[in-house]
């Protein structure tokens, strides 16, 4: 049995998962950011423990557990250096949690792990080298390569949120401080800025009428055939089409997985991606390549964490 930890500002959620990577159990409970990192880990282990002995197993059964989390990390460390949404700083993450659990702990960020989650038991499942990318407020992403997470020289490894591919006359400074990353265009807070900006200009769109813009009013827009609305949309699918095609020449990945948030959107979307990504990216490297939508939703980062400690 491996244990998956999702740790997030708010909450942390646990998984059990078998060898295969399938789900058991999971439980949720809240994080506990405002007291410190000592209480935080102290919840995990709490909910660690709970979840085995609410379960049909036993804690010598469990071989290891895995946590996914934001932030910069020294992943074979098991080290936080900076976790902007937990207010951490230099926490010896790995070394805590093995002393108060008794099992080999790793961690990875919380990309890489959802990346690892849909390739060991999701959508690419069975698919030894894929790409996934999440599109939430940010860009996320995670690289795996023969069915192992990428991490890199220093973790930064499957960033691509942070590839730099918007022309200059047109980049926005992202929030690491370069300009013209893939997330300022394709991020849900990339859509909804470049829909805000449509409507000042003022541009004719139903968007104009909606006070607290959201990126699925743009999508819901587009799809009432809105043109300002269509063009945004098409936008983020075209620089994310050429960020895949650029991933295709240098890692090669036979399948392509879109997560998070923005990703419900759906065929909308996916078939602008899709065509976008046949038009850009070099032939031989497109070849049998798909693009599918992520099938484990908010669990792919508990089954990610928990499959670490078998392939990372
Ligand atoms: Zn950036």
């Amino acid at each position: 049995m491996y244990l998956g930890v999702d740790l997030g500002g708010t909450a942390i959620k646990v998984g059990l998962c078998d060898a295969e990577g399938n789900l058991l159990s999971t439980y949720e409970g809240p994080t506990g950011t405002e007291h410190g990192s000592d209480v935080v880990l102290e919840n995990i282990a709490q909910y660690a423990r709970k979840i085995v002995s609410d379960s049909a197993y036993t804690w010598e059964q469990v071989a290891g557990i895995g946590a996914g989390i934001a932030g910069f990390m020294d992943i074979p460390e098991g080290f936080i250096k900076l976790s902007p949404n937990l207010g951490w700083r230099n926490v010896p993450v790995k070394r805590i949690l093995e002393e108060k659990l008794g099992k080999p702990v790793k961690i990875d960020n919380d990309a890489n792990v959802a990346a690892l989650g849909e390739a060991w038991a999701g959508a690419g499942k069975n698919i030894p080298n894929l790409v996934c990318y999440t599109l939430g407020t940010g860009v996320g992403g995670g690289i795996i390569v023969n069915g192992r997470i990428y991490q890199g020289f220093n973790g930064m490894a499957g960033e691509l949120g942070h590839i730099p591919l918007v022309p200059d006359l047109e980049a926005v400074v992202c929030g690491c401080g370069k300009k013209g990353c893939l997330e300022t265009v394709s991020s849900a807070t990339g859509i909804v800025r470049m829909a805000k900006e449509a409507v000042e200009r003022g541009e004719h769109t139903s968007l104009a009428l909606i006070e607290q813009l959201a990126a699925k009013d743009v999508f819901d827009a587009a799809k009432t055939g809105d043109e300002t609305a269509g063009r945004i949309i098409n936008r983020a699918a075209l620089y994310i089409a050429r960020s895949m095609a650029i991933v295709s020449v240098i890692v090669n990945p036979q399948r392509f997985v879109v997560g998070g948030g923005v990703s419900k959107a759906g065929d909308i979307l996916f078939d602008a991606i899709r065509s976008y990504y046949r038009e850009c990216a070099q032939e031989t490297s497109q070849e049998g390549v798909d693009i599918v939508p992520a099938i484990l939703g908010n669990d792919a980062g508990v089954v990610g964490a928990a499959g670490l400690n078998l392939r990372s």
